[in-house]
Order: C-alpha cells, then structure tokens, then sequence
C-alpha cells in the first residue's frame, strides 16, 4: 500500500546509500512513532516509554499469558496503542516501510558565521558535514503490513494527514527539514477521530513522570512571507557540508531554519532563541529550544520547531513558513510575536491550537 508525499522542504536522510534511490526508513519511522505518540498523548492515551531505563515504563508482549490461552489480546494487555503498531519487546512492528524519493543531493548551508566561531562549530556538530545528503522531489512510501493487519492502513493514512498538516517527517525537524505536500491528506479533525477510534487502553497505567509532547500543548503558525522580507544579506560566506553543491545554487540563497532561530543575515534581528533568552535567561530557553551542551543527560530536544522558507510551487512569489511547538501558549504567544519583528511584512495564514484541535475545532485566521 502506497502513500506518495511531495517535499516542501527537503528531508534529511543523513549518510545515504549513492548507489541506489531507497531511503533509510529509520528516521521516518521514528518521526512517525514520535509524532503518533504525540496524537495518543493528546487524546488522553497511556504512552509508554520506550527508551526508559525503568522496565515497568516500557511495554512488552506478555508470552506466558498469551500461551496459555492463544489468545492475542491476552499477550497485549499491556501493551500501549502505540507499541501496538510500533512494537515493543516480543511483539514485532505491524509494518514493513520502504522508502523512495525522486532526488537526492548532498547537504550544504551558507552561513555568516566563521570557521571556529560558536555557530559553526554547532552547524557542524548538527549536520556532521562529509557525506550528509538530503531528499526531495516525490516520497514514495511502500507500507507492507502483517497478515491480518493490512486495515491498520487507515490509521497510517490518518497519521501521515495530521503529520503533513501540523508538522514534519522524518529527522531533525525542528531545524527546516521535512515538511510535505500529502495529496490525499484527509482533515486534521477526521485523521484525530481515526486514530480515536484504534486507541486500545493498555491494563494497568504506566504512570510515568516528566515531560512528554503531547498534542494537548501543541500550536502551529503557519505563515506568508513575502519576498521582499525573504532577502537576507550573506556577507562573508561560510559553507557548513558540501563545497560543490553550494556552488551551483549560490545565487539562490534564502534564511533558513537555522537563520531564524538565530540571527538573520545581514540584519539586527536575533533570532527567535536570542530574542527569548534576553528576556528569560539561559536555562529557560535551553528547556524551550533545547541545547546540545553538557552531558547526555543534560542534553535536550527543542520543543519549538521552524522549517525553512518554501513554495509550494514555483509560480509562488512569496514563501511559506511553518512554526509549530509544545510549549504553552504564553511560549506561542511571544514567538509570534519575535516573528513579527524579524519580517515586517509577515502574515500568520493560520494558526491552530492543539486542545482546539482536540475539541474538533480548527482555527483559521
Ligand atoms: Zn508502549
């Protein structure tokens, strides 16, 4: 069963394979259990944790029970909804992904930022410059599914419409990549209502502390910015991956996810993260946009996330650009605002709240 996706902005797929098209599916499936997490947590479902060290947080096939009675649902007792799709110890994923895209280029990024300067040393810490490459173009997904679970295709089509529409796939979204164009995308509010009704509570409650995404704190902006807000200056230019690929579209170059996190070139305007920490300071805005400094531990994913500047198609004369998080709305609010700032002509096409969502409304401004 095929799904094809149109990127809007490129996918990043890593170290890949020159000699063939196929993708690795890792990153897509894990952008994919991350996000139907997400849509479960928010529709009040028992998520577990499946990378916890305490073994009671994480899900497992229970095999005694389901040999003594050979009834499948014996086994998956404890099992949350989505371990049921997913997989968990003793219980395989339902699904087989194969993936595609029509092109593949090696990564580049032109920045400001100097060699041996903060910034680059953390571009190249992100995208390991050498032998990264993106995809875009047409995604082909192929899904094969298990004997007797090829119906669980409708909730696969329901999670790649919420995904399409409310975020990005595959790896390090929050840094521009990912987002697509899903032709056969049902609404956000029907693809919520399928994955309602799959959402099978496991037994006993796996009661697990911290914070975890959830649909509930979710909001999107989903923004027009015309082009002459896109024009940034790249003085002294810096390439972060591959010398070569640059060089054919140098004169091409935009802000991207990257520039309005952090600066914008050529401007006075900081960036979301900047503009964040100089009125909370350095420990809530590392909680917000994440940081890779410290130990592991230390370490943390952004909750706040930005695609790069796209069209939809080349007749376009503005861009698109797609904020979204999962932080509360006084986080949105601000953020919304230091967008405003940073492109003066920026218009917010349609804004959704994730508990409005979860009402079954969907807002447009
Ligand atoms: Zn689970």
């Amino acid at each position: 069963m095929n799904i094809t996706l149109k990127t809007l902005t490129p996918l990043w797929t890593g170290g890949v394979d020159q000699t063939s098209d196929r993708l690795h599916e890792t990153g897509l499936i894990g952008s994919l259990r991350w996000w139907y997490e997400v849509i479960v947590r928010g529709l009040g479902g028992d998520v577990c944790d499946p990378t916890s060290d305490n073994l009671e947080h994480r899900c497992q096939f229970d095999a005694k029970a389901y040999e003594k009675t050979k009834n499948v649902e014996d086994g998956l007792i404890g099992v949350c909804p989505v371990c049921r799709l997913f997989g968990c110890t003793s219980w395989k994923r339902r699904f087989e992904l194969q993936a595609s895209a029509t092109r593949s280029e090696p990564f580049w990024l032109a920045t400001n930022d100097k060699q041996g300067g903060f910034n680059h040393w953390w571009l190249s810490k992100i995208y390991k410059s050498g032998n990264s490459h993106v995809a875009f173009g047409e995604l082909m997904l192929i899904f094969r599914w298990m004997r007797g679970y090829e119906s669980q295709h409708e909730i696969m089509k329901a999670l790649l419409s919420l995904v399409s529409q409310l975020g990005a796939i595959g790896a390090k979204p929050q840094y521009g990549f990912g987002i697509v164009h899903n032709e056969s995308s049902i609404s956000a509010i029907e693809g919520l209502a399928i994955v309602r009704q799959n959402i099978i509570e496991p037994g006993p409650k796996k009661a697990l502390s911290g914070a975890y995404p959830s649909l509930r704190d979710y909001w999107l902006l989903q923004c027009i910015v015309p082009e002459q807000d896109a024009n940034s200056q790249f003085a002294a230019l810096n390439v972060v991956g591959d010398l070569q690929t640059f060089r054919k579209y140098q004169s091409l170059l935009l802000p991207v996810s990257f520039d309005i996190r952090y600066k914008l070139p050529g401007s006075n305007e900081m960036g979301l993260r900047q503009s964040y920490r100089l009125k909370h300071g350095k420990m809530p805005t590392r909680r917000v946009f994440g940081t890779l400094k410290g130990s592991e531990r230390d370490k943390r994913a952004s909750t706040v996330f930005v695609s790069h500047l796209y069209k939809k198609n080349e007749a376009e004369t503005g861009y698109h650009l797609r904020v979204w998080g999962f932080t509360n709305s006084d986080t949105a609010r601000e953020i919304e605002a230091s967008l405003k700032s940073m492109f003066s002509h920026i218009k917010v096409d349609r804004k959704i709240i994730g508990t409005e969502l979860l009402d079954g409304r969907e807002v447009s401004v």
